[in-house]
């Protein structure tokens, strides 16, 4: 019998020091490979007869495990950063960011408090202060770097709320019978979320022909509803589309009217860094909210959602916890991250795109960008050329949608699937209007149009 060792996995030891070896060169083998295969699904039996017993009472071993995640795991799960990976929204994080993302976890940093993570905070709060600023907002905006667009939305739309019924408590007025938030009628399936999850009913606007949401139909609905509605939201960036909606008429539509005004830029408001289409955005300095995702296009790791007040204490006034335990955090002046969203704990998970930002600059970020914009208006173009495709839309930012003449739902799955099957790419079907298409969602700047042309060959 061995002795009990309650120490062994926190010790500096010449075991941990290997584990810790082993997990590094594994980590920095898989950050500067170029050659990664975009893998796919197993199913579950399978990676169980594969993987075997994994929790044991004594462990595998370091060497075991690792071996099982590189083998087994790890190619099961689909390679969301491959240049070839089209679908849904890609995420390309910089290789600084991807590699300061081990740092947040080295270095046990507590991102939920000043009074524990000052400098995390503060390196947080000066990207958050330069999207402010990029966006048009006005000094002393500010927020917090949540899980994801859904949770952003969510601590947006929660403190739009609380300020409405504080405007009703002040008049001594009793609140409308049921909460409204207008938003388009394709806004992101994360504004539904949230309306479910605070009991209030979403109003749907329907867009104009161009898939945008325009000031006099928000204005037609705040006329209907009234005092109802506590917030409007329009989608900067759709992600079906990477359709913009009409920023400066809807602001203008809300204006006058006690309506909180909030922006879901989680895909499409990276793309205000680029000067090739900064001007669609007119109207975001307006908004009272807003949010972006880094994890899809401000190259960050998963999991990040830049969350965003013009006036971060009404989201404070929303969101702050109180306990006796955290009566000495709460009851200070200092800015607590945790006080402005639906959240306590939390990891400094703002902190790989401060790191890329400071080392590479703005300016790296704009280029990176616009190169994605560009090579979208490119495939599009050639979309248009080819004999038997129709270009659904132009592209406004960088999502292509377009059609194979004549083919059936059943047409692309297959396609879908073999294309994943034979390892050259992962395009998922979309559809729109009823009708099936494909979707090239362009984000990774080594995507190149060899690349996505390879892809329109194996349509032909
Ligand atoms: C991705 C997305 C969301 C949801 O963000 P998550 O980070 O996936 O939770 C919300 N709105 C839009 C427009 C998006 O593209």
């Amino acid at each position: 019998m061995t002795q009990p060792d309650p120490k062994r996995m926190h010790r500096i030891s010449d075991e941990n020091a290997r584990i810790v070896d082993l997990v590094l060169d594994y980590s920095r083998r898989r950050i500067l490979s170029n050659d990664t295969p975009l893998d796919k699904p197993a199913p579950p039996a399978e990676l169980a007869r594969l993987a075997g017993p994994t929790v044991t009472e004594a462990g595998l071993g370091a060497d075991r495990a690792l071996s099982i995640f590189e083998h087994v795991l790890a190619p099961a799960c689909i390679t969301t950063d491959h240049p070839q990976y089209l679908s849904f929204i890609p995420v390309a994080p910089t290789k600084a960011a991807t590699a300061f993302d081990l740092v947040v976890s080295a270095s046990a940093l507590y991102g939920g408090s000043w009074l524990e993570g000052a400098g995390a905070v503060h390196a947080e709060n000066e990207v958050l202060t330069w999207l402010a600023n990029e966006f048009g907002l006005p000094a002393g905006a500010g927020g917090v770097f949540v899980q994801g667009g859904t949770l952003g939305n969510l601590s947006a739309l929660v403190a739009a709320r609380e300020e409405a019924k504080r405007r009703f408590d002040e008049r001594g007025e009793a609140y409308p019978p049921r909460w409204k938030v207008v938003c388009g009628a394709e806004a992101h399936s994360s504004i539904a979320s949230a309306a479910r999850i605070m009991d209030v009913e979403a109003v749907p606007v329907a867009h104009d022909e161009g898939g945008v949401l325009r000031g006099d139909a928000v204005a037609a609905a705040l006329a209907e509803h009234g005092a109802s509605v506590f917030a409007v939201v329009a989608t900067g960036g759709s992600t079906n589309f990477g359709i913009v909606d009409d920023l400066a008429g809807v602001a203008e539509a809300v204006r006058g009217h006690d309506v909180w005004f909030h922006i879901d830029g989680a895909y499409g408001l990276a793309a205000m860094l680029s000067p090739l289409v900064r001007d669609r955005f007119r109207g975001v300095e307006q908004a009272d909210s807003v949010i972006v995702d880094p994890h899809k296009w401000l190259f960050a790791p998963f999991d990040a959602c830049a969350l965003i007040y013009r006036d971060p204490a009404a989201g404070r006034r929303a969101h702050t916890q109180h306990a006796e335990y955290l009566d000495t955090l709460t009851d200070s002046a200092e800015w607590s991250p945790s006080d402005y969203a639906a959240h306590l704990t939390r990891r400094a998970r703002g902190l790989p795109t401060w790191f890329s930002l400071a080392t590479y600059g703005a300016a790296a970020y704009r280029d990176a960008i616009t190169s994605s914009i560009e090579l979208a208006h490119r495939v599009a173009a050639e979309i248009e050329r080819r004999e038997g495709f129709t270009l659904v839309r132009q592209p406004q930012l960088a999502v292509v949608v377009f059609e194979r003449d004549g083919w059936t739902k059943a047409d692309y799955d297959q396609w879908s699937l073999r294309l994943l099957e034979d390892q050259q790419a992962f395009v998922t079907p979309s559809s729109h209007a009823g009708r099936t298409n494909a979707r090239f969602a362009i984000l990774n700047p080594t995507t190149t149009f060899e690349h996505l042309t390879a892809i329109l060959d194996t349509m032909a």
